[in-house]
């Protein structure tokens, strides 16, 4: 889980990047869809991806690329040395880096100093390796209170779909929950330090796109909305443009609200279009196995899940 050695990268590798980022520079524009999204108006979801960058990185940057998905990496701080060309190419290409501590503690069990360290020591790092600092962060096991929270200073970007990828080690079953759970406005919780997550990575994109999902990374997903520092967010609320009354939504039926122009999923509840972004970190709807609390009151999910 921790993967706290940087996997030593081949000559090849290193060449094969080079080539890419060759590439990249010679052909324009980027096929990410970046620039141009709005999410309250199209069906985004938020891939992201924790505990890297690892071994099997640079093969997910180049399905995402192939797909023009964006992403996000919540990196672990000690993870970065040696690895430093990757984060830059995931800038280059669209993703965005963000911060999962130095050394994936369960910060509810540091001293408020110690929480400053980890965050700080990986925003420099982050910072130094690619040009960027990060402005999200998620806590390891999603573990979590107020005293962490105002420790780290960030808005806490949590999930509202856990691809349990660290347990089952399926891609069957990556593929299975990444494209069916995922909801507009959704966050789901990857891990690219495993082979089988990876490799499922193209089929999940595949199926969500035929969805009708367009991929942004976790600031896209929240544009236009301010998010606060020390508070979590689970999702990007969608709020209903008007209630529905003669058409309720059932618990496994599919949302009566307007017609999101693409297929819905199983799960109910959030309209795939919303008239206006709203500042909050309230989750709209039941996220599979996340409650709907206040931000502030939002428990990590059940450990030990590494978040
Ligand atoms: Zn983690």
């Amino acid at each position: 889980m921790l993967g706290a050695s940087a996997c030593p990268q081949s000559h090849g590798r290193e060449a094969q990047k080079a080539r890419q980022q060759a590439a990249i520079k010679s052909v324009a524009p980027s096929p990410s869809p970046s620039p141009a999204v709005d999410c309250v108006k199209a069906k985004c979801v938020a891939l992201t991806f924790d505990d890297g960058p690892g071994e099997h990185t640079p093969q997910l940057l180049d399905d995402l690329k192939n797909a023009g998905a964006d992403a996000t990496f919540f990196m672990l701080g000690q993870n970065i040395q040696g690895n430093e060309a990757l984060l830059k190419r995931m800038v280059q290409e669209g993703h965005e880096v963000a911060n999962h501590s130095w050394s994936h503690p369960d910060l509810t069990g540091l001293s408020s100093s110690a929480v400053r360290w980890e965050v700080e020591r990986t925003n420099k790092a982050i910072q130094a390796a690619s040009g960027v600092r990060p402005t999200m962060f998620r806590p390891p096991y999603g573990s979590t209170d107020e005293r962490v929270g105002r420790a780290v200073a960030m808005p806490q970007i949590m999930w509202s779909v856990d691809s349990l990828d660290w347990q089952h080690h399926s891609v069957s079953t990556n593929v299975r929950i990444g494209t069916r759970e995922p909801r507009s406005g959704g966050i789901v919780l990857y891990h690219d330090i495993h082979k089988e997550t990876v490799d499922a990575i193209p089929q999940v994109l595949s199926n969500l796109k035929r969805r009708g999902f367009t991929f942004v990374t976790v600031s896209q997903l929240f544009r236009g909305q301010k998010l606060r520092p020390g508070h979590q967010y689970l999702q990007a609320e969608r709020p209903k443009p008007k209630p529905k009354p003669s058409r309720p939504l059932t618990p496994s039926g599919t949302p009566s609200g307007p017609s999101s122009g693409a297929p819905s999923g199983p799960q109910s509840g959030v309209p795939s279009h919303a008239p206006s972004g709203v500042p909050s970190g309230v989750p709209s709807g039941t996220p599979s196995g996340t409650p709907s609390l206040p931000p502030s009151w939002i428990p990590g999910p059940t450990p030990p899940v590494p978040g």
